[in-house]
């Protein structure tokens, strides 16, 4: 049982414990003093890795730093996450780098082209002091699928400025990628509407 609930304990026992629970959370938090730029990884089958990344997307331009997303492969996210992003054009590079990716193309030469292409546009904003924050949407898939080896994007992870966090979003994240990272989540799917119920992508969910 949870010791919150713990109705065996009287009001005073209660009180005496939340507050050495107080203490504790209190010590710790004097210990965490020290910021980092983070290495982040969303994976797993579960939905919800590229929100989440959103979700700091937005909380980073809400504190006024300059943030860059470099989307790997196309998704179905374009108009409403686009139209919201417009409003942040002083503060926030959109890139969609994956137009009509391999089974729209079926040519395996031109999807490493452009996967390389992605790559060096998100190098750029990697490099660049000025952003606090690099979204690399979907990079996993594109490594897992071969167009991206993981040493090269090791490599250039291994280039960021100190202060700068980097998320990378997409399921099968390889496990060289999850070793170096300091923030890994791996989403787990449990239910699916589109599985178990053939429900359709909707707006507001899924774009
Ligand atoms: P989201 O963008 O909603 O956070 P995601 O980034 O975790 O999702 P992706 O692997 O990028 O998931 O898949 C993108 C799309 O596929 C989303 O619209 C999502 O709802 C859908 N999706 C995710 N998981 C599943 C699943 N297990 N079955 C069917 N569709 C899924
Ligand atoms: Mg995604």
């Amino acid at each position: 049982m949870d010791s919150q609930t713990d109705t065996t304990l009287t009001p005073e026992q209660h009180r005496l414990k939340m507050q050495r629970r107080k203490e504790v959370q209190e010590q710790r938090v004097a210990k965490a003093s020290q910021t980092k730029g983070l290495i982040i990884v969303h994976t797993g089958n579960g939905k919800g890795k590229t929100t989440a990344a959103l979700g700091m997307v937005m909380r980073s331009l809400g504190h006024g730093y300059r943030v860059a997303i470099v989307q790997f492969i196309k998704g179905a996210w374009e108009p409403a996450e686009k139209a919201v992003f417009s409003r942040w054009s002083d503060q926030l590079e959109f890139h969609a780098m994956g137009e009509g990716f391999t089974w729209e193309t079926q040519n395996r030469d031109r999807d490493i082209a452009k996967a390389q292409q992605a790559w060096e546009m998100a190098l750029s904003f990697i490099r660049n002091t000025e952003y606090k924050l690099v979204l690399l949407d979907e990079i996993n898939v594109v490594i897992k699928l071969g167009y991206l080896s993981v040493e090269t994007v090791l490599a250039g992870l291994a280039e960021k400025p100190e202060d700068t966090h980097i998320i990378l979003t997409g399921r099968g994240a390889p496990e060289a990628l999850i070793e170096r990272a300091d923030l890994v989540t791996e989403m787990t799917l449990v239910k699916h509407p589109f599985r178990e119920q053939g429900v359709k992508a909707q707006p507001g969910i899924e774009y």
